[in-house]
């Protein structure tokens, strides 16, 4: 079927939204109508040319949510008409990783997804005239619709609006695996997050329910540092002077228990590492360039310092996605909150320029507006 899609045909080249073709779901696939989508940071990585070579032409978008149109011959956990919201990692649950519990390491799925197909290998989409379309990290959602891999499509309660439940699938599960499975924080710790866009946000948010105090906010723009505060930071710091790791570590007494980096840069790395206590950890959750390296003062290894990776939540994605969309029903996640536009498709290239520009939180792009519910 013909479809109007978002795709990179050149890195640093303006996104084109366009008709592409869309093949059907083969056995172990959903065809997902795409309400709305998130607008993420790596998507500007990607687009960017940042992640490496041979990643275009690609259908854009990793973080969305729709409803199931059509499955494949043997799927069972979703129907036609349910709601969903897209997995980044769809766990093949039988790899090494999947069996050692490991479901965000998945093997297949690391490997297929920045190839830009399928579980299977393949693509299902493709130009009109014929060239092949990468999917990006097998969700595409920039789309009218999209064929995901069956586990790529979780089913969600239909009470939650899907513009807020696009949030879900990558920021959000991002945020709060890494608050409560890499760093596992604990009520009265304390924390610091450097970087408040929209993943920081949720950062600060899973920290509050969390219990952490203080909960310190970092980052280098007033408004966002307005939102954190919003959200349950304690105190916020402007990451802009040389002053900002004392000032951080002033404010938790000897030093931050965890510290977030939620940036994707050596400087906010390197910051979050100088505002943590003899013995703390610092998760970094943000996606550098490719290429980029980090330094850090060998000697502080001594005082029992640690710093860690994240990918998505480093747990299980599809497990914990309904869970955070109960926690969005009861009012203890706010998803509108961190949405600072909402737009149609044709927007994209404007939401990626925000981001660049560090401006605002997150740009849901509207693929269907009754379906949205916005
Ligand atoms: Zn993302
Ligand atoms: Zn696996």
């Amino acid at each position: 079927m013909r479809i109007r899609a978002a795709v990179l045909h050149e890195p640093r080249q303006p996104i084109v939204v366009e008709e592409v073709e869309l093949a059907p779901p083969r056995d172990d696939e959903v065809l997902v109508r795409v309400a709305a989508a998130g607008v993420c940071h790596s998507d500007v990585r990607l687009a960017d040319g940042e992640l490496g070579d041979g990643r275009w032409p690609i259908v854009l978008g990793h973080e969305g949510a729709g409803v199931v149109e059509a499955i494949g011959a043997s799927v069972t956990h979703v129907a036609p008409g349910d709601h969903v919201g897209f997995c980044i990692v769809p766990a093949c649950r039988a790899c090494e990783e999947c069996l050692a519990e490991r479901v965000h390491l998945c093997i297949p799925a690391g490997e297929n997804g920045p190839r830009g197909v399928l579980m299977d290998g393949t693509s299902r989409l493709s130009l009109p005239d014929g060239t092949m379309l990468q999917h990006a990290l097998m969700t595409a959602c920039f789309a009218e619709r999209t064929v995901v891999p069956a586990a790529g499509a979780v089913p969600l309660p239909r009470e939650l609006p899907l513009w807020q439940a696009s949030l879900l699938g990558c920021g959000v599960v991002t945020a709060f695996g890494a608050v409560r499975n890499a760093a596992n924080v604990q009520a009265g710790e304390s924390a610091v997050v450097v970087g408040c866009g929209g993943v920081g946000l949720q950062v600060v948010a899973a920290l509050r329910l969390a219990g952490a105090d203080p909960l310190v906010a970092v980052d280098l723009d007033s408004e966002k540092l307005a939102l954190a505060l919003e959200r349950g930071a304690t105190h916020s710091v402007d990451s802009g002077s040389a002053a900002t790791a004392a000032r951080v570590v002033k404010l938790t007494g000897r030093g931050a228990d965890h510290a977030f980096e939620v940036v994707g840069r050596p400087e906010t790395m390197r910051l979050a590492w100088d505002c943590l206590r003899p013995g703390g950890t610092a998760v970094v959750v943000g996606l550098a360039p490719k290429g980029v390296e980090v330094a850090l003062p060998a000697i502080e290894f001594l005082s029992d310092k640690g710093i860690r990776g994240s990918y998505y939540g480093s747990g299980d994605a599809a497990a914990d996605l309904p869970r955070l969309a109960e926690l969005a029903l009861t009012g203890d996640l706010d998803l509108a909150g961190v949405v600072t536009a909402v737009e149609p498709l044709e927007a994209v290239n404007d939401a990626l320029d925000r981001l660049r520009r560090g401006e605002g939180a997150r740009t849901v792009l509207v693929l269907d507006e009754q379906l949205a519910g916005h």
